[in-house]
């Protein structure tokens, strides 16, 4: 059936555990088909989704945007200030980074991975990656979540974790 709705009915996306607003609203925004432009619209919001995905937190969400985005993704308003990173922390925008081992596991990017302070994955204790390391594409935000594999070459992102240098706490210690 064809027939026109005045509100569109959009799917509900379940937010991951660890996920970041930028890959949610990447992830809402795909299974919905809507641009950022579009998405932005209907929330009232403007250009800020677009700035949000590319983790442009500066200015952070207001509570008031974070409360409109929620009516239009159906999820708690304070799920998505969970999704933000804590205050003080700065977020790195480009390149995206990826810790397989994590990965591996659950096929969500980690809000972590962008924090500037980063060092590597404190659970596995390995270096983060930012392009595969069997052709050095870098990753892309956000087609290479979306697909789970190098955009070029399409190793699987879960198996770049062979690629993963461990940190070296000690050395690491020493510079700071
Ligand atoms: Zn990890
Ligand atoms: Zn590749």
């Amino acid at each position: 059936m064809e027939a026109i709705e005045i509100q569109p009915w959009l799917f509900r996306v379940e937010p991951l555990e660890g996920e970041s607003l930028s890959l949610f609203l990447g992830r809402f925004r795909r299974a919905n088909e809507l641009t950022p432009t579009r998405l932005g619209k209907m929330a009232g919001l403007g250009g800020a989704i677009a700035r949000w995905e590319k983790f442009r937190f500066n200015p952070p969400p207001s509570l008031q945007q974070l409360e409109a985005l929620a009516v239009v993704v159906r999820v708690e308003g304070d799920r998505l200030v969970q999704m933000l990173p804590p205050a003080g922390v700065g977020m790195k925008m480009e390149p995206p980074r990826l810790c397989a081992g994590c990965y591996a596991k659950s096929p969500c990017p980690k809000i972590e991975w962008q924090f500037k302070t980063a060092e590597g994955c404190d659970r596995h204790e390995l270096n983060l990656l930012s392009e595969c390391p069997s052709c050095g594409a870098r990753f892309k935000i956000p087609s290479v979540w979306a697909d789970g594999w190098c955009q070029r070459c399409f190793t699987p992102l879960a198996k770049m974790v062979k690629w993963q240098k461990p940190i070296n706490f000690i050395d690491n210690l020493g510079l700071r």
